[in-house]
């Protein structure tokens, strides 16, 4: 296998983004493992002010349940953003359809979302696409908050502004952010709302929060008591959602008051019952020096609100590589960020096809499983249940199957599935390229179900662990 740059080689894509992959890279030497975020310039022209303002305001932040940003590298035409890899995946993997998950589970990841966004909003930071997509968990299933390309600074030495720009993703956004101006921490506070309905109901109450929603007009109206998802909900867990999930965003619980209620104070036990707790999880954040901090806000402040990861935009500013790196940087991050040899990487190299397995073992994906069956019969088995279902697919010269439909709220659904020999054995890859993150779970489960025939029954096909 060829190096990716000096000791340090590419892993597998570990997700898709708006712009580009994201891959794993590993140190041969010492395993450690980084996640790189590459925008490609050519194709997303765009995308290079938008990068910008994402690093601008990730590399400012730094707390245990936000990803940590280590650094940039920008070549002519592509951009690389390395992070702080987490190897549990995204939450919507642990969110079963429909159903949902145990409370006590939520309640923990409810937890870390509510301490992740406390210590954004105390940085004066909005991150306006919470979502559980943006959520990804590390190897301790430990919630990192990620996804910056929407976020932006709202307050500066004490002052705040109010937010103008229409964005993130429906079903979460809350209903003033349709309407603008609206204020940033009530806005975020509610897309925490719709994940913790999603966490404990696996499915969203609404398209979105508009008049034009008969399911939030009904909510609105507190004529919801029949309708799913609140009636799967049991009553403690709606008396919190009720107060977070307020049109007024002047009413809405405030995060101290999320704190305080209850269902949040309290440890539910694995049998869903609320047992005592000694310590709420606290914010271990790592302040930064003050002159930095201003600097970076100033910069941020300094640039007009982005309308949306689509629009086009100038490139005007440009921001110095920071002196050194967070405390939980990998040794040898320094080879990655100061390398030359980026530049010979080719955005659409394919993979060198080499055992990766102790890498591999690292990832704990759910979308995914072994065949017994051959690769060509896997693929002939998964399209002809792919015709049945009637999608619209194509299959590219790497054997990668792109699928194309429309998820229950009529939006654009596109995820692709890769058949890959590891191990001696034929994973079954599964991964989501646009849409909701539910939803595509819910094909995942249903495709799998039709070819359960040929599925091979190991542990690893449940969770890999590693
Ligand atoms: P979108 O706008 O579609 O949300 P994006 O361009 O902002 O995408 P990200 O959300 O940052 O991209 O990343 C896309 C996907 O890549 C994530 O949903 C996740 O599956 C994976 N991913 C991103 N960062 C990491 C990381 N640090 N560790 C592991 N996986 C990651
Ligand atoms: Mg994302």
């Amino acid at each position: 296998m060829t190096d990716f740059v000096d000791g340090w080689i590419l892993g597998h894509t570990l997700g898709e983004g708006a712009y580009g992959e994201v891959k794993l890279v590993i140190n041969k030497a010492t395993e450690e493992a980084v996640a790189m975020k590459m925008v490609d310039l050519s194709k997303h022209p765009d995308a290079r002010r938008t990068v910008r303002k994402e690093t601008t305001i990730h590399r400012m932040l730094s707390n245990p349940n936000i990803i940590q940003y280590f650094g940039q590298r920008s070549e002519k035409n592509m951009e690389y953003i390395f992070l702080e890899y987490a190897s549990g995946g995204e939450l919507f993997d642990k969110i079963e359809p429909d159903i949902g998950m145990p409370k006590w589970e939520a309640q923990k990841y409810f937890r870390q979302l509510i301490s992740a966004v406390e210590y954004l909003h105390s940085r004066g930071v909005a991150h306006r696409d919470l979502k559980p997509e943006n959520l990804l968990l590390d190897e301790n299933d430990n919630l990192k908050v990620s996804d910056f390309g929407l976020a932006t600074v709202y307050r500066l030495q004490g002052k705040e502004r109010s937010l103008d720009t229409r964005c993130g993703t429906l079903p979460y956004v809350a209903p003033e952010v349709l309407e603008r101006p609206y204020q940033a921490e009530p806005a975020d506070i509610w897309s925490s709302g719709i994940i913790l309905v999603a966490l404990l109901a696996g499915e969203l109450p609404w398209d979105q929060a508009s008049a034009e929603c008969p399911e939030y007009e009904a909510w609105k109206n507190g004529k919801y008591m029949s309708v799913t998802p609140w009636k799967k909900l049991d009553k403690f867990s709606l008396s919190l959602i009720k107060h977070i999930l307020v049109h007024e965003p002047s009413r809405r619980f405030k995060i101290s008051e999320i704190k305080k209620h209850a269902w949040f104070r309290d440890n539910f036990s694995e049998d869903g019952n609320p047992i005592e707790r000694d310590v709420v999880d606290g914010l271990r954040a790592k302040r930064f020096h003050k002159d930095e901090e201003e600097v970076l806000m100033r910069t941020c402040l300094s640039q007009p609100e982005l309308p949306g990861k689509e629009t086009n935009g100038l490139s005007t500013f440009t921001i110095e590589e920071r002196p050194g790196f967070s405390f939980s940087q990998p040794a040898h991050m320094e080879d990655l960020l100061l390398s030359t040899q980026l530049q010979t990487l080719a955005y659409t190299q394919t993979q060198t096809q080499t055992s990766l397995s102790t890498f591999q073992k690292m990832v704990r994906r759910m979308t995914r499983f072994f065949v017994k069956t051959e690769c060509d019969t896997t693929v002939k088995r998964l399209i002809s249940c792919l015709k049945k279902e009637s999608y619209t697919y194509r299959i590219n010269e790497c054997g990668i199957i792109t699928i194309s439909s429309m998820d229950r709220r009529k939006m654009p659904l596109v995820f692709k599935i890769n058949i890959h020999e590891m191990d001696g054995k034929i994973l079954v890859d599964f991964r989501l390229s646009k849409g909701c993150g539910l939803e595509f779970k819910r094909r995942f489960l249903k495709i799998k179900e039709k070819v359960d025939d040929i599925i091979a029954r190991d542990s690893s096909n449940h969770r890999q662990v590693s």
